[in-house]
């Protein structure tokens, strides 16, 4: 496995991989990894014939410094967990690599990044956005993977891939989880014992909302419902806990039939900010 570290290096390894006519896979990752990093990889090594990771935690990315400080960094255990999956290559770079100076341009999604994420990160989608076009144009990938867990960011991505015609197809992997259906996360290491116990609540909330949906309950009466029967008992406040229409990412109180729909929640637990989605599909009702 190579490890790279200036995008320099990575130019002449892509140089010798271009003259192969090698599909490339590219899983972005900021380390700490999981199964669900690993599920990510693993859909790469099926679908293409090298997989690159990259481990970066970016820092343009993070609205709250104090997220960003507590972000976990564990290279050396990554690397060999990465070996251990038969990845090509990692790109490991520096901040200085990445960003030698100050970023000027700014991403501007409209109305996709004004609700849940984008509303209470600001600025969150714009870092995305950066690191992962300046990603795509170091390592040009042919397919580049990305979770479901982080919903919002996939439909941002796909948008900017589809607005700037990126050359580069966008694949989506189900969440992986913990078995009392918590979404595995890197932050979910920052979690006590008994933080980490009352997290799985989250996915149950989640499960609650999609099955009332489907039952054909009003949205709003299923959402004060589940904060306050699930949510205030434990004390859990949620960010956000909304309804959405997957293609517009806009807010809505009710399903169409023939749409896909998630339900998006955030929430504190143990100042460690967690977040999680289900999808709802409607062809059948
Ligand atoms: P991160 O390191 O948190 O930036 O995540 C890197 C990639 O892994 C993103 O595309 C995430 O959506 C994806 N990912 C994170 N957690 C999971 C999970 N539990 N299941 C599937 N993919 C995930």
């Amino acid at each position: 496995m190579e490890i790279l570290k200036t995008i320099s290096s990575v130019k002449q390894h892509l140089r010798t991989l271009k003259t192969q006519n090698r599909a490339v896979g590219l899983v972005p990752t900021m380390g700490a990894l999981h199964q669900g990093h690993l599920e990510l990889i693993r859909q790469s090594k099926k679908q293409t014939d090298i997989t690159f990771v990259s481990i970066f935690v970016n820092p343009i990315q993070f609205n709250n410094p104090e997220d960003l400080q507590k972000y976990p960094r564990t290279l050396s255990s990554d690397l060999e967990i990465l070996a251990n999956e038969g990845v090509d290559m990692v790109f490991t770079p520096s901040e200085s690599e990445m960003y030698p100076h100050a970023v000027m341009m700014e991403f501007d999604f409209g109305s996709m990044e004004q609700v849940l994420e984008g509303r209470f990160r600001p600025g969150h989608f714009n870092g995305v956005a950066i690191v992962v076009s300046k990603l795509f144009h170091i390592l040009q990938p042919d397919i580049s993977f990305f979770g479901q867990k982080d919903i919002q960011q996939v439909a941002v991505i796909q948008r900017m891939v589809n607005d700037l015609s990126y050359p580069i197809k966008i694949e989506v992997v189900p969440t992986m989880r913990e078995a009392d259906g918590l979404a595995m996360s890197s932050r979910n290491q920052r979690l006590s014992k008994e933080g980490r116990a009352l997290a799985s609540i989250l996915y149950k909330v989640l499960s609650k909302c999609k099955d009332e949906l489907l039952r054909g309950e009003q949205w709003l009466h299923i959402k004060n419902k589940v904060i306050q029967e699930m949510l205030e008992p434990l004390d859990i406040k949620s960010e956000y806990l909304e309804l959405v229409e997957l293609s517009s990412f806009s807010p809505v109180n009710n399903l169409t039939p023939e749409k896909p729909y998630a339900v998006c929640i955030a929430a504190h637990i143990e100042e460690v900010r967690l977040i999680d989605n289900i999808i709802i599909r409607t062809d059948h009702i």
